[in-house]
């Protein structure tokens, strides 16, 4: 039997993820997959990852991007802080590491919209640093092999895991080429094992971190995992101790606060006014129709406008959920006589609908806006 770090790399190379668009690429490329990752799924991320690359080449192309360019390229993704960190970031880079990605630790996890996880992630897989990641996957994978009971948002539970994750790593190979390297876990049971270099070179860390990521996303799964097909399932506490449904322990219950929100839809023929969000709070930086609390509050503030309305209707509610919260939304459609002069005021523009859609618009005025 193998300790954990040898059986994970074992198993990647021959079961784990070897097409996905951003391995084996740069720091930056690398980076951007991280904060796609970050609660989205692959299969989500693949087209949004493509087409940003195609945009915005290296580093150098996104810090000289506008915000509004980078978020229309983040358009349906969601989290939109992860766009804006990853530009401000962007022109931090340029400007004191001269659009070179900083190779030391502690650069890295200074920079806008990374934390810990993801700065030991980029060193791992860029740079073949060894340094333990913790991301959502993976602590469900070491709660689950370690038996570690408690929410994972709790400091002293996320410590656990940290120092697990700490000891569980290989560490940093020092034989020669065809010779090998010794392995040992703190975790497992298991003597020391060894395992080759491949081809010289010691890339065991880069394949460790994405056997624990392709670990996490396809076989420590959620619910249900696949413990026949698990490279740990020998000495994995949750299947000794017949737990796997039970960890890792769920946040504790919390009712999810509910709020409205009523999406004024002004429009002049096929053109509609749009509102860009402050900087902060949600859809920071996005363009949307001016929003209220409800239709009382739109309808005063609509006849303080001083518009003229030709006609107008109510379109189907319907709720967005974030992770805190629920927003039901009612969107009211508003023909309007003539076009105001509110239309030349700074942060408001007038777009045709299908130009609109091109913009940098969160996911529910997209909704809204393919019903027009
Ligand atoms: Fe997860 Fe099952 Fe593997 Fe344990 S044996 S780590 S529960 S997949």
């Amino acid at each position: 039997m193998s300790s954990f770090a040898f059986r994970l790399i074992a198993w990647q190379r021959s079961h784990g993820r070897h097409d996905l668009p951003w391995q084996g690429q740069d720091a930056y490329r690398v980076w951007l997959s991280e904060i796609m990752l970050q609660q989205t799924q692959v299969a989500t991320v693949i087209p949004y990852y493509q087409r940003f690359v195609a945009a915005f080449p290296n580093i150098a192309a996104l810090a000289a991007a506008t915000e509004d360019e980078v978020l229309a390229h983040w358009s349906g993704l969601g989290y939109y802080a992860r766009g804006r960190n990853l530009h401000k970031a962007a022109r931090i880079v340029a400007e004191r590491f001269g659009g070179e990605f900083p190779r030391r630790f502690e650069d890295i996890v200074e920079l806008p919209g990374i934390g810990r996880s993801t700065a030991a992630a980029i060193c791992a897989l860029a740079w073949h640093e060894h340094r333990a990641i913790l991301d959502g996957n993976v602590k469900r994978v070491l709660a689950r092999y370690c038996g570690i009971e408690g929410w994972a948002g709790e400091k002293k539970i996320e410590e656990q895991l940290w120092q697990q994750a700490e000891s569980l790593l290989p560490p940093p190979c020092r034989g020669r080429a065809g010779v090998g390297v010794k392995l040992l876990s703190s975790c497992d049971s298991t003597p020391i094992l060894t395992f080759p270099l491949q081809g010289g070179r010691d890339d065991s860390i880069a394949t460790y971190t994405q056997a624990l990521m392709d670990m996490g996303a396809t076989v420590c799964v959620r619910s249900r995992p696949r413990c026949a097909a698990c490279p740990v399932q020998a000495d994995c506490v949750a299947v000794q101790t017949d737990r796997t449904a039970q960890l890792p322990t769920p946040r504790p219950k919390k009712a999810v606060p509910e709020r409205h929100a009523v999406f004024l839809l002004l429009m002049h023929g096929s053109d509609i006014l749009l509102e860009k969000r402050p900087g902060s709070g949600i859809w920071g930086g996005l363009w949307c129709p001016p929003q209220f609390e409800d239709e009382v509050a739109a309808r005063d503030w609509f006849l303080r406008s001083g518009m003229e309305a030709r006609g107008g209707e109510k379109l189907k509610s319907f709720t967005h959920v974030f992770t805190h919260f629920k927003l039901h939304i009612t969107p009211l459609k508003v023909e309007l006589a003539h076009k105001p002069l509110r239309a030349g005021e700074p942060g408001s523009v007038w777009l045709e609908v299908g130009e609109a859609l091109g913009a940098a618009i969160p996911t529910p005025v997209r909704k809204v806006l393919e019903q027009l």
